[in-house]
């Protein structure tokens, strides 16, 4: 029989929700349970895929090529747990299928309203994840308790209870106690209140999770548990961690968490299993060196729009027992200051994905600067096609190369889209999307790799053209990997240079901190000896100059 947890958040939004989520999966994973998570997202859109970055930090992809909430990430970071489509729903999904069933007659005359129709609906999307072969359902509510938006999710999960049996259900509810530094105190009454409006709905918080930058007292969890209701021993604390989002799952462990949902739930009492992560965490704080590594992108300042970028970048450095210091360069600032200062003392360059002309230009400057200068360069996607046009410029000598994304009446064409994609005039879920094969034929990513086929997920539209693949290969800039069925590239490499490769897929989608990707393991191991080659005080020097830390 499979239980269900359900993970609500209280007083503001970012508390680490999702982290949480992951992290409890992790934790039950770790006993030897079977668990599926999802995210429920109250929002219209239908999925993430069409939101800005600015609003809504990347878009990640499954798989099944379903593009979805950031979070998802986490998921999939922390536990083996398999995603698809049904692993992120959305009102706008959600209300797309009722007023489809309505139009359909399905409803057979009946008045459609919220109570019943759309919360049978966000049910069934809970439902549809347990099985015989599931222990546990996790499913995150997005937003905060008392968004307008979220009303109909939470009368949905309150009415799970009443379903499934109070023993086969728990209600996890995440709170900020803000401490108020002039008076020196920690404050409970948002998270009181936060609380007493899940009960207005009929929800009783079974665990509290309170996120504070102290420890709380014993005198404070028995406040806190006498005016929310909630067992003194339910209620932890999630103080901000000192080196990495990778100790979260400790931290809850070390006050007993998995224990108590066990005991909640009538699971089995497997004690936890947390060797291979514990001993993550302990690289992840005394790590043997360090290196730099610029990401060029437009979204620089936003911690969200490269998160998986960030993270697989940390995990390249836990596989080489490194820390990575991350310089976030605003692709604009290349052509501002210049490559030479923008990137001076790095030892490794990733542009990421992009779409559009703004920064296109500083991303070609910063490929430019890592193939002359023999810095390790990595692109991805969109950084593939930068490096393409690139190498088309200087090296070939064609001035009019671009991607026909930017110009579509390129004089050269060196990265253009497929026939299919020609047709496709509306945005959402219309790219090439999630897990496809790639043959690896050779170079440093078959190194890399260990092997010959590997599946990558995808999300862009455009490919470097195939026209230009001999001539790129006579100035030394060669395809490595290949779709064989649809005849495209999708590794490049130049062999001549230290460690120049470029992807169109996605590689940061699939990279995990016990289990780096082959390729962030290979480029950080690049730029470790880079760093090694050039003498580690001036690389050490450099970033003391004030990078951010990954
Ligand atoms: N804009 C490019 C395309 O659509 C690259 C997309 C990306 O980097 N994800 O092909």
């Amino acid at each position: 029989m499979t239980r269900f947890i359900f993970i609500t958040g209280g007083v503001v939004s970012s508390l680490g929700k999702g982290l949480t989520t992951a992290s409890i999966g992790l934790l039950l994973e770790s006993r030897g349970l079977r668990i599926r998570i999802q995210k429920l997202d109250p929002y219209l859109n239908v999925d993430p895929g069409t939101m800005n970055p600015f609003q809504h930090g990347e878009v990640y992809v499954l798989d099944d090529g379903t593009e979805t909430d950031l979070d998802l990430g986490h998921y999939e970071r922390f536990t083996g747990a398999p995603l698809s489509r049904a692993s992120n729903v959305t009102s706008g999904r959600i209300y797309s299928e009722v007023i489809r069933k309505e139009r359909a007659g399905e409803y057979l005359g009946q008045t459609v309203q919220v109570i019943p129709h759309v919360t049978d609906e966000i049910k069934a999307s809970i439902e549809a994840l347990g099985g015989d072969d599931v222990d546990v359902v996790l499913t995150e509510i997005g937003g905060t308790v008392g968004d307008i938006e979220g009303q109909a999710f939470l009368e949905a999960i309150r009415q799970f209870r009443l379903d499934k049996g109070a023993r086969n259900v728990l209600y996890i509810h995440m709170t900020l106690l803000p401490f108020l530094r002039a008076s020196g105190e920690i404050k409970t009454k948002p998270t009181q209140q936060s609380v007493g409006k899940l009960r207005e709905i009929g929800i009783q918080a079974d665990v509290l999770i309170c996120r504070c930058e102290k420890p709380i007292t014993q005198e404070l969890r028995r406040k806190i548990s006498l005016y929310c209701n909630v067992e003194p021993q339910n209620v932890l604390d999630e103080k901000d961690v000192d080196y990495s989002i990778y100790e979260v799952p400790l931290v809850l462990h070390d006050q007993g968490l998995d224990n108590l949902i066990a005991e909640r739930l009538g699971l089995p009492d497997t004690p936890a299993d947390l060797t291979d992560w514990r001993a993550t965490v302990e690289i992840i704080k005394q790590p043997d060196r360090e290196v730099e590594i610029a990401v060029v992108g437009k979204y620089i300042d936003l911690q969200d729009s490269y998160k998986s970028i960030y993270e697989s970048i940390a995990h390249g450095g836990i596989a080489n027992r490194a820390r990575v210091n991350v310089r976030r360069v605003h692709a604009e600032d290349i052509d501002r200051l210049g490559a030479d200062v923008a990137l001076a003392g790095v030892d490794g360059v990733l542009v990421p994905g992009g779409f559009g002309v703004r920064g296109v230009h500083g991303k070609i400057g910063a490929v430019r600067h890592a193939r002359e200068q023999g810095i390790p360069y990595f692109g991805i996607c969109y950084g593939l096609q930068m490096a393409v046009i690139e190498v088309a410029r200087d090296l070939l000598g064609l001035a009019g190369a671009d991607t026909t994304e930017n110009d579509r009446n390129a004089v050269d064409p060196v990265i253009c889209l497929l026939e299919e994609q020609r047709a496709v005039t509306r945005m959402g879920g219309t790219m090439r999307l999630g897990a496809q094969l790639c043959h690896v034929l050779g170079g440093r990513a078959r190194e890399a790799y260990g092997q010959d086929l590997v599946s990558e997920r995808h999300r862009h539209r455009y490919e470097l053209n195939n026209a230009y693949r001999e001539r790129l290969a006579e100035v030394g800039l060669f395809v490595t990997g290949v779709n064989e069925e649809l005849d495209l590239a999708e590794i490049i490499e130049i062999p001549a240079h230290p460690w120049f490769v470029a992807v169109q897929y996605h590689p940061e989608f699939k990279s995990s901190p016990t289990r780096a990707h082959p390729l962030f393991a290979s480029f950080v191991r690049a730029a470790l000896a880079h760093r090694a080659a050039r003498g580690g005080e001036n690389a050490a020097a450099a970033s003391a100059a004030g990078p951010a830390a990954c």
